[in-house]
């Protein structure tokens, strides 16, 4: 058996805003008890990498980003770690993780808000240093902590489909849990990148009545058509009005997308605000409206372990049904990582993928 302790492997690091990321050597250190090495086997670019390397958002530095990973388990501790069902990691294993570490124990925990842990963890958002360095997507291997939240995942999913599952899905089946009843009901969309577009079809997989999804971008709106929206809105049309939903679900994260979220649903509408994950100017809000319309605003950031699951069998359901791989525009090798980054800010695909 080789030595392990004296191997390495390459990853991309985020020094600062602005700054190419820097490939770099990394040891790679052999899994503790519950702990698992993974190889990564493709890493999708998620809105909030590009807002980080843009300087939108403060993360600690240096960093290995990336939180939308998809791996297989090369080595596991003594004792493995286990899945989500109780059951033992193996090598082998294709494997999702929950971005967010939690200790289960803390007040957030227990309130249900495991991915507001008062001692959270998240992959791809850590500083690249020390035993576990090796905690983003943009590396050829990641260690997964004790306490991750790990699935097993079926080969029937594609690369593409399956490994925007931890955030992107993931975040999306966190918005319908709070939603709670879809079937039957109007769905309004606002917003058609990768959280809405997957919205749209979440909603029709959940049966929903109607989907309608509104964008500024006509290409977009084709992909939400696609992937089962029943009506497609250009936000300039200011065509809206009339549509009374009873979910709004806000996805872009602009200011004036917030603000109509607030006040276009039917009498009782749940508004569910996902997309605002960066600092962006507050909006007016309508009190009056919202007390006699008797609407019910709510945030969601993240996940939890079990909005994960509901995310991996959504794929499983709807990989068939939906064109969901074709969200993922274009695929490049880890030493091409910065001209990924490029092309990602140049020509706004819904996903650009490493493969390392
Ligand atoms: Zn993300
Ligand atoms: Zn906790």
């Amino acid at each position: 058996m080789f030595q392990r302790r004296n191997q390495t492997c390459r990853a991309a690091v985020f020094r600062a805003p602005g700054a190419p990321l820097e490939l770099q050597e990394f040891d790679i250190h052999r899994p503790a008890e519950r702990e698992a090495l993974v190889q990564i086997t493709l890493c999708t670019i998620c809105g909030s990498d590009l807002h980080t390397i843009r300087g939108k958002r403060n993360e600690p530095t240096p960093a290995i980003l990336g939180h939308e990973i998809l791996g297989k388990v090369t080595e596991v501790g003594d004792p493995p770690p286990l899945d989500v069902d109780g059951n033992p990691v193996r090598k082998g294993d294709r494997v999702t993780w929950s971005t967010c570490v939690s200790c289960s124990r803390c007040d957030r925990c227990n309130a249900g808000f495991p991915q507001k842990c008062r001692t959270l963890f998240k992959y791809g958002h850590a500083v690249a240093e020390g035993r576990y360095a090796l905690s983003g997507g943009l590396a050829e291997y990641i260690l997964l902590r004790r306490g991750s939240a790990v699935i097993p995942l079926s080969d029937a999913l594609a690369d593409q489909v399956a490994c925007p599952v931890n955030c992107a899905t993931a975040t999306i089946a966190a918005a319908y849990r709070i939603a709670d009843q879809v079937a039957g009901k109007r769905i309004l969309v606002l917003g058609a990148g990768m959280l809405g577009l997957t919205a749209a079809a979440f909603g029709k997989w959940r049966q929903a009545s109607e989907v309608t999804v509104c964008d500024l971008d006509a290409g977009r709106l084709q992909k939400a058509s696609a992937l089962g929206a029943d009506n497609i809105v250009d936000w300039k049309s200011h065509d809206l009005d009339d549509s009374l939903p009873e979910i709004v679900l806000e996805c872009s994260g602009a200011p004036d997308a917030v603000e109509l979220a607030c006040h276009v649903g039917d009498i009782g509408s749940k508004v569910i605000l996902v997309g605002s994950v960066k600092q962006s100017p507050p909006v007016p809000l309508d009190a009056q409206n919202t007390v006699r319309a008797c609407l019910s605003i709510h945030g969601i950031h993240n996940y939890t372990p079990k909005d994960l699951g509901t995310a991996v069998e959504f794929l499983l359901h709807s990989s068939g049904r939906f064109p969901l791989a074709e969200l993922v525009q274009t695929t490049y090798p880890l030493t091409a990582v910065n001209d990924a980054i490029e092309f990602a800010f140049e020509n706004r695909p819904i996903r650009v993928a490493i493969r390392p």
